[in-house]
């Protein structure tokens, strides 16, 4: 538990850098030289336009419509805001703004991934569009009592002093941030936790609406950390297994490159796997290999595990000798060996195929185990490369299931 919330909190740290720049360059905008200040006027247009070409290349719909929401907002807010709020088309669009956004964020951050160019994808911009015409339709045909029902002062006196922004808004970004951040948790997606960081980012552009130029800077900061947010999710894609949350086979391989002189490696594979799935199913199947995945990233002496593929893993020992490491993985292989899963009725075959004794003597029982069979090498004279000792530590894994599994050899 404690390791997620660091997980989540370090999530946060480039999104809450971003936000510490965009303080900086308000600081220092003023001295920005005349010819980059069309930067600051098109900033969050380039930024969109990059964004989007990024998102939709990467098949990641939530964050295409974050930034047409935040691109929208800037758009209204540079042709209608800039003069101030004393109209009613601007106190209108203002109320719409500080309510609307957050929550349109807060909702990506809790939607599933679907894709842009697609029937899910054009169902949510509707939703978008829809609201878009809703406010339009407030100012065409002049809906004060919306408007004013919008900005009533829902706590009197004010909590807030004299902020600008309606108590409304206040609360709907309060809200709005509590949903992503508790959808970060949970779900632990990048683009959800970039979705907060992006509502706090806006929360401070809406405060200053009226001020162009810092209105910009922290718009175009809402869309770098959900465009950042992309690259995270896509990052974790690469390096990370989806089932079991341990770094991949691709992320072995890179970090073969950079051992020690002294390393150790073990294969650990499970046993009679196949025979598990085919009795109990997939499903189940899936949660073993979950358990047992969660079991070998806890393994002492410093071993770092890796999904090398199906149902084998690799656990790598950095400057740690084959005997140590070996005392180490038999403490593994005992948890796992006593280790029981506990059987849904409904994941229960009704009846036994075959009739015979199946793996971890699982019959009549509500609870199953499995085991593991491992083989470890470390490098040596004979074995000077990490392939070579993979190698070696996979020939001693088929040792191991050859004297009969649940079993260490090297
Ligand atoms: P042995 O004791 O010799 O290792 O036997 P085994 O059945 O475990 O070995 P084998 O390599 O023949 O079978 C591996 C099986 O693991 C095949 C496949 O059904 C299962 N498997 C691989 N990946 C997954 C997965 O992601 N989920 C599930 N549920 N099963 C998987
Ligand atoms: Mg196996
Ligand atoms: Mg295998």
């Amino acid at each position: 538990m404690t390791r997620a919330l660091l997980q989540a909190i370090a999530q946060f740290a480039i999104h809450a850098a971003v936000l510490g720049a965009g303080f900086v360059l308000v600081f220092y905008s003023a001295a920005l030289p005349p010819s980059l200040a069309g930067l600051q006027v098109y900033g969050p247009y380039i930024l969109f336009v990059v964004g989007a070409a990024l998102a939709i290349g990467f098949g990641r719909g939530r964050v295409v419509l974050a930034l047409a929401v935040l691109a929208a907002a800037y758009g209204v807010q540079q042709l209608w805001l800039q003069e101030g709020l004393g109209t009613f088309p601007a106190r209108a669009i203002y109320a719409a703004l500080t309510v609307l956004v957050p929550l349109n964020l807060a909702l990506i951050a809790v939607l599933p991934e679907r894709g842009t160019f697609n029937r899910h994808g054009a169902a949510r911009l509707a939703v978008l569009l829809a609201q878009a015409a809703f406010i339009a339709w407030v100012i065409a045909a002049s809906q004060t009592e919306i408007t004013d029902w919008a900005y009533q002062k829902f706590l009197d006196p004010s909590p807030f002093g004299a902020a600008r922004m309606p108590q409304l808004g206040i609360a709907s970004f309060a809200a709005s941030l509590l949903i992503a951040l508790i959808a970060t948790l949970v779900t632990r997606s990048a683009i959800s936790a970039s979705m907060a960081g992006a509502i706090a980012a806006f929360a401070v552009a809406a405060h200053v609406v009226t001020a162009s130029a810092t209105f910009s800077i922290f718009t175009a900061a809402a869309e770098l950390m959900v465009t950042i947010g992309v690259l995270q999710d896509t990052f974790r894609m690469a390096f990370r297994d989806e089932l079991t949350g341990l770094p991949s086979r691709r992320a072995l391989n890179e970090r073969l490159m950079s051992l020690p002189r002294a390393y150790t490696v073990a294969m650990v594979d499970v046993d009679h796997f196949k025979q598990f799935n085919d009795t109990y199913g997939h499903d189940l199947g899936d949660q073993v290999l979950k358990m047992v995945a969660s079991h070998i990233a806890r393994v002492g002496g410093g071993g770092k595990a890796f999904r090398y593929g199906g149902e084998e893993f690799t656990v790598l020992f950095p400057g740690i000798g084959i005997r140590e490491a070996i005392a180490h993985l038999e403490a593994l292989r005992k948890i796992i060996e006593s280790y029981q899963v506990a059987v849904r009725a409904a994941d229960r075959p009704r009846k036994s195929k075959s009739g015979k004794r199946q793996p971890g003597g699982w019959r009549g029982r509500d609870s199953v185990s499995v085991t593991v069979s491992i083989g470890v090498a470390e490098c040596n004279e004979r074995l000077t490369t990490p392939q070579a000792v993979i190698q070696a530590a996979d020939r001693a894994l088929y040792r191991a299931k050859e004297k009969g599994r649940n079993q260490l050899s090297r």
